[in-house]
């Protein structure tokens, strides 16, 4: 250009202006470049951390998990793997809704964050379970004690916007290497400790034992041998009297499951219900029971009840509901004779689900009894939202009941409950004379245990039945007032 040639000017002048120009195009793309590297990480981050409590999710849980075994496993070092699922969720959600059940699993997410340390990582794993990956050379009283804080943090109460609500957490524990070595056996195991603590200690803790490892074998096998047995032949039932204190006479009969297996002898019915719901048996099961069961009660006289127990996969579908109406119509038994009953773990399984099979049941003419009253969570909020005729007081309430002050009066109150909301009440479990005049007193009056008859086998019943004197007569009335 200073030389002032025209050609090199122009020259000069086009080189300038491409200049500028690629100067240009490459701010703008350096720029959206960035951008892009930013919205590939919010993605990422939003991809791995759940949104509702800002903990990272199930997909993070899982890619982390792996990621310590493979480390662990190189270096030759153990670390915990936990689940967390929280007891009486489903009722909030189902009673309260969803808006108060995501307050729910905010404040959840929070406390587990209060109580853990730096070497903790937390997910939300779905719905109302969340996961735990514990650092480093843990005790087994360290795990213990984690779990215990975590318990008591979950049990006191959520104070939220509109109301309070009690539910409860229950913790299962995987240690590696111990419990598995690869990452799904790991989860799997924490799992299945969460749901044992769950069935049998709700919120509580738990670390995967020996003893549970013993358990999922004998699980296997009970399992093999239900789905090779000869079931018709192989179940039977045996029948509990219920008795009527006032009128003095049995008025129904419980039918309880008995399993004679091939291989493995008579097996109770705590354990191959539990293992036929699991291997989605329990169906078929429930079909053989109940025509055996109401094959029996059709030679019963007219007054006698049959009651017999349906568990949670009997009442979670349409048609397994239709199944059993069919058996029942074709049994010959008027409707108005039967017990259905439920347990309330079964029902809050889905809640909505659960109430609109027992209506159907219901609009048939059958009973519905609600089992194992007291031993579930939060029962008192939903109870009178289910179609129920008559509720059964648990066992574990009367054991104690001689020396317990507290027995008595939560017995005194779920009496008392039952009157005012017009429901029958069986009160179970009762083993002595002292039992039965105790609870009398308390205004019991349909008693089902071990004092009135304890399950016999159906050809005893007619027996059972003629000799009335046989049952303990003159139960009297006591005062346990003061
Ligand atoms: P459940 O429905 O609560 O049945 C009552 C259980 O308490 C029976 O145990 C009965 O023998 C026992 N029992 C009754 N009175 C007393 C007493 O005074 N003291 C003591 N210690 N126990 C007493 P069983 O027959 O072993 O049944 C256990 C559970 O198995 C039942 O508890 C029920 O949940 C389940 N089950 C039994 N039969 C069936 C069935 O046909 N279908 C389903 N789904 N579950 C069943
Ligand atoms: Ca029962
Ligand atoms: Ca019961």
């Amino acid at each position: 250009m200073s030389l002032g040639r025209p050609t090199f000017f122009a020259m000069g002048v086009n080189l300038a202006l491409v200049s500028v120009a690629m100067v240009y195009i490459l701010i703008t793309h350096s720029r959206d470049f960035a951008n892009m590297i930013r919205l590939a990480e919010e993605n990422s981050r939003l991809a791995n951390l759940d949104v509702l409590t800002n903990l990272p999710n199930r997909r993070q849980f899982f890619d982390k998990l792996h990621e310590w075994l493979r480390n662990a496993a190189r270096n030759d070092k153990r670390f915990v793997v936990g689940g967390v699922d929280l007891d009486g969720f489903k009722s909030v959600n189902d009673v309260f809704g969803h808006v108060t059940g995501d307050q729910v699993l905010i404040e959840t997410g929070r406390r587990l964050k209060d109580i853990s340390n730096e070497g903790v990582l937390l997910a939300r794993l779905g719905g109302d379970e969340f996961g735990i990956i514990l650092e480093g050379d843990v005790s087994e009283a360290q795990i213990n004690d984690y779990g215990e804080r975590i318990c008591t943090a979950l049990r006191s109460p959520f104070l939220l916007s509109n109301v309070t609500v009690q539910i409860a957490g229950s913790i299962g524990f995987a240690t590696y290497p111990e419990a598995g070595t690869t990452p799904e056996l790991l989860f799997e195991r924490a799992d299945y400790a969460l749901n044992h603590v769950k069935q049998h200690a709700r919120g509580r803790s738990v670390i995967f034992s020996r003893e549970h490892e013993i358990e999922i074998r004998q699980f296997a096998s009970i399992e093999r041998c239900l789905r090779n047995a000869d079931l018709d032949r192989e179940l039977s039932l045996n029948f509990q009297p219920i008795y009527d204190v006032v009128r003095q006479e049995v008025v129904a009969f419980e039918a309880l499951a008995r399993w004679d297996s091939r291989e493995l002898g008579r097996v109770p019915p705590d354990e191959f219900i539990p293992v036929a719901e699991r291997a989605d048996l329990i169906n078929n099961l429930t079909h053989i029971l109940l025509r055996k069961a109401l094959a029996c009660a059709r030679t019963w006289p007219e007054g006698v009840r049959i009651s017999f127990n349906l568990s949670v996969r009997d009442i979670g579908s349409a048609e397994a509901i239709l199944k059993i109406i069919t058996i029942i119509e074709n049994s010959g038994v008027a409707p108005e004779r039967i017990d259905l009953e439920v347990t309330e773990t079964a029902l809050m399984r889905d809640f909505n689900k659960g109430s609109e099979c027992l209506k159907a049941l219901k609009a048939l003419g059958v009973h519905i009894a609600l089992d194992d009253f007291g031993t579930g969570y939060s029962s008192l909020s939903y109870v009178h939202r289910l179609p129920l005729d008559k509720i059964k007081i648990d066992r574990s309430f009367i054991k104690e009941i001689e020396t317990q002050e507290n027995c008595r009066d939560i017995v005194k109150s779920m009496i008392d409950l039952c009157r005012n909301l017009k429901l029958a009440c069986v009160i179970e479990g009762m083993e002595t004379k002292e039992q039965a005049e105790i609870l009398r007193g308390l205004g019991g009056r349909m008693m089902q245990g071990y004092y009135f008859g304890k399950p016999m086998p159906a050809d005893a019943v007619p027996g059972f039945l003629a000799a009335t004197d046989q049952v303990p007569a003159n139960c009297a009335i006591v005062s346990v007032a003061g």
